[in-house]
């Protein structure tokens, strides 16, 4: 009876010890391990295996879980993809063209940036509320769209709150730090000084003005035809990795919508990944500065 006992309780504490350490430490620490030699090797990319194999509870499981997070984070977002491409629309949204443009990037599942006049989105809030429930990046460009906003930094940055204001009280959302100047950030319809003020007090606010190193020419006149707006596109493309492509969605640019899938299709084909000025990287701000596309 009594040895019977004793090797009972033997038997239960080798089960105890052995099922704790198979369903807690052993197994976080190995696939902790596991997640990031796969990655370095380059061979998997999902990480699910940490989260399905068992259950964290304790801070220090958190917490190896939390490490695993950053270190992906931190190495992808030292990362370009070997192509991308930033395609922006200028002026919208606009009752013609808005939603045929949006129609066509959601066929071909890719996003993109609208950079927008806040006096069209007060005129259309249903349209920019649809572009921003198609996950596209709502960014500001203007209220006016009036020149005479480049006469003082005030007037400039008066119209830029009230393009902001239009933007948060419409989509229910913050604006992103990215914004396109009516015109780009080369236009010279102020006196330089005037210019350099408002380009230093953005940069000082930590908003970045974006321009393009890929133009559609589209704004060249009212219709330019399709097959221009294409051929601009990728003839520009060619020997770039990294492009911002300035396109415009206003009443008047339907041949832009006509184009467009030709151009998604030249990207796509050419292995670009579609990027929006949602989530921009460091490693992309810092790309984009030295092509010279943001702050200029
Ligand atoms: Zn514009």
């Amino acid at each position: 009876m009594f040895k019977g006992k004793v090797f009972i309780t033997i038997l239960m504490t080798i089960t105890f010890i052995v099922s704790s350490l198979f369903s807690n430490n052993i197994i976080i620490s190995h696939l902790h391990h596991f997640s990031k030699t796969t990655i370095q090797s380059g061979k998997e990319k999902s990480n699910k295996s940490i989260m399905c194999n068992s259950y964290p509870t304790t801070q220090n499981e958190l917490k190896g879980i939390d490490e695993d997070i950053n270190y992906i984070r931190k190495k992808y977002d030292r990362k370009l993809s070997p192509r991308e491409v930033f395609l922006t629309f200028d002026d919208g949204p606009s009752p013609v063209n808005t939603l045929r443009i949006l129609e066509v990037l959601k066929r071909y599942n890719v996003k993109a940036t609208f950079f927008i006049i806040g006096k069209h989105a007060d005129e259309h809030p249903d349209i920019l509320k649809r572009v921003k429930r198609e996950g596209m990046c709502v960014a500001p460009h203007t209220y006016s769209h009036n020149y005479k906003i480049y006469r003082s930094e005030k007037a400039y940055f008066d119209d830029y709150e009230a393009c902001n204001n239009a933007i948060m009280k419409i989509t229910g959302s913050d604006t992103v730090s990215f914004l396109r100047l009516p015109g780009g950030s080369t236009i010279q319809v102020s006196n330089k000084a005037v210019m350099k003020e408002i380009k230093t007090r953005l940069i000082n606010n930590n908003v970045k003005y974006v321009d393009w190193n890929v133009s559609s020419a589209d704004a060249a006149m009212d219709t330019v035809p399709a097959a221009l707006i294409k051929n601009n596109v990728i003839s520009q493309c060619k020997g770039k990795n990294f492009v911002v492509i300035l396109m415009h969605d206003s009443n008047t640019k339907t041949t832009t919508v006509e184009a467009l899938p030709d151009i998604i299709e030249y990207l796509k084909d050419n292995g670009y990944a579609f990027k929006t000025f949602e989530n921009v990287t460091s490693t992309e701000e810092r790309q984009m500065n030295k092509l010279r596309i943001i702050n200029r």
